[in-house]
């Protein structure tokens, strides 16, 4: 299993080192993980990088390491990152260029890299497609997660968060096995600022007027895998599995359109 990754180093700091123990792969999955705030990136991601050993790399989670520098400490980016986030905007693009510029090593992991919530506009998708141009490195496919957006605003309402190990439990959906704390480390769970109505109603415009339009950047470069995101976690899981291999022609495989939908599973 992949050890979790401690985010702190970003703008103003050396390049980051990477704590993760990524799994040795002969084929190693270099995924982007797309889809609104809340239809779980980062639950899919942490499944993956569990299965896979590929470094699970959360631009939200590095913003969020940032709290918890003291203020004095903090550089300006890291402050202007931090209001953009409390208010459910985006952090400006060219600081996201220059944090995910610092995580090359990230890049490079044995197992492959999960990107969660990265890029979210046109102009990171376009400096990520520069990037892994100079590291000589190709994306596998881009995993769009696509769920109806009450579902998703229900998803985010419940949300509960590991501060240590990252890992991500629902008041209802995905329950830790001891109320408010996270199975895997025993940390106080908690819920994001961000995981707030007024927040939730920014992140979801902001989502469809910069980060939606990344779906037609990926299908037009033949990348764009959609899957349907309701269902218990492990089940979207499968589903994202059986659609990678679909893709790579293997045992689920089915003469289909990479950017065509996952069936959701029929109503019980
Ligand atoms: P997330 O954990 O991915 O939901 O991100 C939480 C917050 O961090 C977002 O609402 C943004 O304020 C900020 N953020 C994370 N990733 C990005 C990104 N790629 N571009 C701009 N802002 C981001």
């Amino acid at each position: 299993m992949a050890a979790k990754k401690k985010a702190t180093s970003w703008v103003g700091s050396v390049h980051a080192k990477c704590g993760v123990r990524t799994k040795s792969s002969p084929a190693p999955r270099r995924l982007v993980l797309l889809g609104a705030p809340g239809v779980g990136k980062g639950t899919q991601a942490e499944l993956f990088s569990n299965s896979l050993g590929a470094c699970h790399l959360s631009t939200g989670d590095i913003f969020r390491a940032a709290k918890s520098i003291p203020p004095a400490q903090r550089t300006p980016a890291m402050n202007t990152a931090l209001e953009h986030m409390r208010q459910g905007m985006l952090v400006p693009d060219d600081t996201v260029i220059k944090v995910v510029g610092e995580q090359i090593c990230c890049l490079h992991c044995d197992g492959g890299f999960l990107l969660d919530g990265f890029p979210r506009t046109v102009k990171q998708a376009k400096a990520l497609d520069k990037l892994l141009a100079k590291e000589k490195l190709k994306l596998d496919a881009v995993l769009n997660y696509d769920l109806p957006l009450p579902q998703v605003i229900q998803r985010l309402g419940g949300r509960l968060i590991c501060p240590d190990c990252r890992a991500v439990f629902h008041d209802s959906a995905r329950k830790p096995k001891v109320d408010t704390k996270c199975d895997h480390c025993g940390a106080l769970l908690y819920r994001r600022d961000d995981d707030q109505p007024a927040s939730i109603r920014v992140r979801m415009e902001t989502y469809k007027k910069s980060t939606a339009p990344l779906a037609g950047y990926y299908q037009k470069r033949g990348l764009l895998v959609t899957i349907a995101a309701d269902g218990k976690p492990e089940e979207i899981f499968q589903r994202s599995v059986a659609a990678l291999a679909a893709r790579n022609g293997g045992p689920h495989h089915k003469p289909k359109s990479s950017a065509q939908k996952t069936r959701r599973p029929a109503k019980k």
